[in-house]
């Protein structure tokens, strides 16, 4: 769970569309479009107003999941993987239980959400697109190249965390992993405790992690795999 509100939307602009449309627009009239890379034009095309990929409400991107959207204060809109890179999946601990997550996450006023959460009844609730950038990781970069998961519970619980949950939650993760190419390692599958800056301690001690890398690899059907 996230409530460090110095992640959140701080009133001002995302350092994407107007800065880089800006420097696109100044780029292009001093030294012509053919100074700027190719990578560059592709990042930026999408940022320019106006164009978006194309979106429909309470679509999907792990089917097995049901959506609830979260409040638009809790996540601001992207285009990943075009505009930020996805390279991490952050492991979190609610606190509390499904229906506290899913009110918080409705909340404008906590500004904070993730992009899923996982019951310990092994349900999957998607509240944010992965495209959009979730506000869960206390750490602007983090936030922008991460998939955000909570599990129903709390840390000094470690009965909370259910042989059904680490499994669904392994099968969500290693499809994310699959899709942008995410070595399924712990390098790029945290915890919310070892974001750089963050003083949460989520998921906590009793989360097996052994257990669950195993169980990400075994659910992943091979091309990412790493260590
Ligand atoms: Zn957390």
């Amino acid at each position: 769970m996230e409530t460090n509100r110095s992640a959140g939307p701080p009133g001002k602009p995302g350092r994407g569309i107007s800065r880089r449309a800006l420097l696109i627009g100044g780029g292009a009239a001093a030294v012509g479009t053919a100074a700027l890379a190719v990578d560059d034009i592709r990042r930026v095309w999408w940022r320019v107003p106006g164009v978006e990929k194309p979106r429909k409400a309470g679509e999907l991107d792990y089917t097995p999941a049901r959506w609830i959207a979260a409040s638009e204060a809790n996540w601001r809109r992207a285009d990943r993987p075009d505009d930020y890179g996805v390279d991490r999946v952050i492991i979190h601990v609610t606190q509390g239980s499904y229906a506290s997550a899913v009110r918080v996450f409705q909340d404008p006023a906590h500004q904070a959400a993730t992009h899923y959460i996982v019951r310990q009844n092994g349900r999957v609730t998607q509240m944010i697109r992965e495209l959009d950038v979730a506000y869960h990781a206390g750490n602007r970069s983090f936030n922008e190249r991460s998939i955000g998961i909570e599990h129903e519970g709390f840390v000094d619980r470690p009965q909370d965390f259910t042989a059904t949950m680490y499994e669904s939650s392994a099968r969500l993760t290693a499809a994310i992993c699959e899709r942008y190419g995410i070595p399924v390692d712990r390098e790029h599958i945290i915890g919310h405790v070892e974001v750089p800056g963050t003083d949460h301690t989520d998921p906590g001690p009793h989360w097996d992690w052994p257990r669950y890398m195993k169980l990400v690899r075994a659910a992943s059907t091979g091309g990412s795999r790493a260590s």
